[in-house]
């Protein structure tokens, strides 16, 4: 157990006792976060509209376990959607009244820009060209960009120079993709592919040499398939992952902003941690969040 979470232990059990509520053994979260009863907010604002619908529409991974991925249920679990239901409960909105939509990599901005969800909460790089289009809370994590391939690596590769020549899979419309298209274009890179579980048979058949994409979502699929994958080398990029909104809704950014610092501090983001990506990562400490 790290000091912090020895020094945080007796908070998460307050806030536990205070707020959560139990949940039936489903695989799912332990822990429910705060629902906000009734909360005002200044009228014409999002967070107004939404907490007056009493729901929400989110954008999420369906395929990455830890982090976003479909339950029996329907629904996803995960890190990612347990940040949801800390932004929806802030809003009056319980866990059962947000709707899950997927999305993959490529189609986050423009379902964003479309309307077709309020928030992308999906293991989402905060960077500068996204922002040009979609606005970003948080950062809420910080992962970093690595290379899995079969246990044993019979390819040897240990980094991203070693890529050289061999067929990589990513997906398109991720940083990972652009960061080996552009710094690594001696490597072959699969078209075509919307989704990281899409690279996984490929994998498997020798068909790629490698997985490249951030750290937690290798980790989640090392965790779930035994025996068949390892990550290699060490991560080579910074993915601070944010909350993706409208451009230009600076008060539901402000407020989604406020939302994450207070989770921080009442130990809701901890206790989310800990009952999703917690059961095979370590617990790291909070990023800042970066009101731009
Ligand atoms: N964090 C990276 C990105 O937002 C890779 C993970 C993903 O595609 O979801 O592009």
């Amino acid at each position: 157990m790290t000091s912090r979470r020895s020094t945080l232990a007796v908070s998460v059990v307050a806030a536990a006792a205070l707020t959560l509520t139990a949940c039936g053994g489903d695989g799912g979260s332990d822990a429910e976060p705060t629902v906000a009863d009734s909360p005002e907010f200044e009228a014409g604002t999002t967070m107004a509209e939404l907490a007056e619908a009493g729901t929400i529409t989110i954008g999420t991974k369906f395929d990455q376990p830890l982090f976003g991925l479909q339950a029996p249920s329907g629904d996803p679990e995960g890190f990612d959607v347990e940040i949801g239901k800390i932004v929806a409960g802030a809003l009056g909105i319980a866990p059962e009244d947000i709707t899950w939509v997927e999305t993959v990599s490529a189609n986050r901005e423009p379902f964003l820009q479309e309307g077709q969800v309020d928030l992308v909460i999906a293991t989402y790089t905060i960077n500068d060209e996204r922002k040009e289009v979609v606005d970003f809370a948080g950062p809420y994590y910080e992962a970093g960009q690595q290379i899995m391939v079969v246990e044993g690596n019979p390819e040897g590769i240990e980094g991203p120079e070693d890529l050289a020549g061999k067929v990589v899979c990513t997906t398109d419309g991720s940083t990972p993709y652009q960061n080996i298209a552009e710094n690594y274009p001696e490597a072959e890179l699969l078209p075509g592919v919307a989704a990281y579980s899409d690279c996984l048979d490929p994998l498997r058949s020798g068909d790629v040499a490698a997985l490249t994409t951030d750290n937690v979502i290798l980790s989640g699929y090392v965790d779930q398939n035994p025996g068949e994958f390892e990550l290699v080398g060490e991560q080579f990029t910074e993915e601070p992952y944010g909350i993706g909104l409208e451009k230009g809704d600076d008060a539901f950014r402000d407020f989604i902003n406020d939302t994450l610092e207070e989770s921080y501090e009442d130990g809701t983001w901890e206790a989310a941690w800990e009952s999703t990506a917690g059961s095979v990562l370590e617990t790291p400490e909070p990023p800042a969040v970066d009101r731009y």
